[in-house]
């Protein structure tokens, strides 16, 4: 699992500049204007000797003083929980003021490395001015300019050094999650309702240009990455926005993706542009679930659930293996049951099966219903082996890996599936040659 490092401080004193600078590439927002609704950022750093994730606990939009005060004790509270090193960021040009000195001392009783951190001390001049800080009582202060490079590389440094050193490459401990569908179904919605976020979307301002950001986060003691949200909760009112996040987008973070939530919308029913989006997920061979959204808008009696289950298995055969749950963003209803479905899917998806147990289920299932003779010539079957995940893939040996007929492939997939569950997830099988 790699290393957190969060950035925490008040609007304006620059945590997107250091974090880009930190990154190395401009991933989040810098602006000045204020009112730019920004989230949570983060950013698998790789570029140090120790990979960490970086993060960006800014992006609350300060209403008044107090409400400023309250979220940055929201954003400290969650770099104490989810960081293992924290940065405090502070403005010179601004001076200190009464919020940085109540946050420095919540994060005083963190047993956490903290960085208390000056920016915008661009020359030597301010400097001297940032003597004033010292009246915070910390003994280790960096002044740093993250817009002219100055001081981070001694911070990133200091930072590094006190990172573990087995933070391995957490690649696989982290389960990506996409979120696709129509325009309108409720993806951005349902985002912002997994991440408990739905407050601070609402009004990206126009114009604001973002790139795609994946937004980490646990649940369940699993780490999860959402692919492209920023993307999804960027978008702003106007139809063209909407006519974006189409089906590039779409197709990109699919291909990414370990799991992918297919959200349609119960008002409408089943369209085609709701197949073809499903059809992308069953070509890339990802994990899946139907996400149904907007359940709140039907009227309901004790048929309605099961109808529409038989719907989706109608319209969507290819995809018979995906649960399928009904919920609404709007209220928040079964929403737990996402993150439930799409854990078990998760772990299907990446599931390895005995090779022992894996041959029972072939030897009974060849053993019940022989192959029918290929050319005059029995197809016999050796062994089966997993020879990948994400999905389950099987090599299966066989003396005649080209007489192994469509029907004959289905069966077996059926008597795998029935064996094995791999609740929505595809799986393949391979047919290969041996004498
Ligand atoms: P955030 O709200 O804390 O994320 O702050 P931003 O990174 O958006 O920065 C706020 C403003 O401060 C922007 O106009 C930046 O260009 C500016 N800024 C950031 N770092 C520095 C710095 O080192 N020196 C100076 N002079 N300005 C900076
Ligand atoms: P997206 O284009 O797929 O990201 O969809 P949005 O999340 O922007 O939602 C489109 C519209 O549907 C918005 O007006 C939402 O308020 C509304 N909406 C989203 N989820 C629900 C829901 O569960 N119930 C109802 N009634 N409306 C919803």
């Amino acid at each position: 699992m790699k290393s957190i490092v969060a950035i925490v401080g008040r609007p304006n004193v620059g945590k997107s500049t250091l974090f880009n600078r930190i990154v190395g590439e401009r991933r989040a927002i810098v602006d000045d204007m204020p009112g730019v609704t920004r989230d949570r950022n983060y950013a698998v750093v790789e570029r140090y000797d120790k990979p960490f994730i970086l993060v960006d606990t800014g992006g609350f939009e300060p209403v008044t003083e107090d409400r400023m005060l309250q979220q940055m004790r929201e954003q400290s509270l969650l770099a104490m929980e989810e960081a293992d090193v924290i940065i405090f960021l502070m403005d010179a040009k601004q001076g200190l003021t009464p919020a940085d000195t109540e946050v420095a001392s919540m994060l005083r009783r963190v047993d956490k490395p903290v960085f208390y951190v000056v920016n915008k001390v661009d020359g030597e001049k301010i400097e001297n001015e940032a003597a004033e800080f010292y009246a915070l009582g910390i003994d280790n202060m960096h002044t740093i300019s993250a817009a002219h490079n100055r001081g981070i590389r001694d911070l990133l440094d200091e930072i590094q050094e006190l990172l573990p050193d087995n933070a391995l490459p957490g690649e696989d401990e982290v389960t990506s999650i996409a979120v696709v569908g129509r325009p309108n179904v409720g993806k951005s919605s349902l985002v912002n309702r997994l991440l408990g976020f739905e407050r601070v979307v609402a009004n990206p301002v126009a114009g604001t240009t973002r790139d795609s950001v994946d937004t980490f986060f646990s649940c369940n003691k699993q780490r999860y990455c959402l692919i492209d949200t920023a993307g999804i909760r960027r978008k702003g009112k106007t139809s063209q926005k909407l006519e974006k996040y189409s089906v590039v987008d779409a197709l990109k973070s699919i291909d990414r993706a370990d799991v992918v939530l297919i959200v349609l919308n119960a008002e409408d029913g089943i369209t085609e542009q709701d197949k073809h989006i499903a059809g992308y997920v069953y070509e890339a061979g990802r994990s899946c679930l139907f996400v149904v959204n907007k359940w709140d808008t039907l009227e309901k009696d004790n048929k309605t659930i099961g109808k529409f289950v038989e719907q989706i298995q109608y319209e969507f055969k290819f995809l018979a293996f995906a649960p399928i749950v009904f919920v609404s963003a709007k209220t928040g209803q079964r929403i737990h049951k996402v993150m439930e479905e799409a854990a078990e899917v998760a772990e299907q998806y990446s599931r390895r099966v005995t090779t022992s147990e894996l041959n029972r289920v072939f030897k009974e299932a060849v053993e019940a219903h022989h192959a029918p003779l290929h050319h005059a010539c029995r197809v016999k079957f050796y062994f089966a082996t997993q020879v990948a995940v994400k999905p389950p893939t099987f090599a299966i040996f066989t003396n005649q890996p080209d007489g192994v007929l469509t029907p004959y492939q289905r069966y077996l997939g059926n008597r795998f599936r029935d064996a094995f569950g791999f609740k929505g997830t595809p799986f393949r099988l391979l047919f290969r040659g041996r004498e």
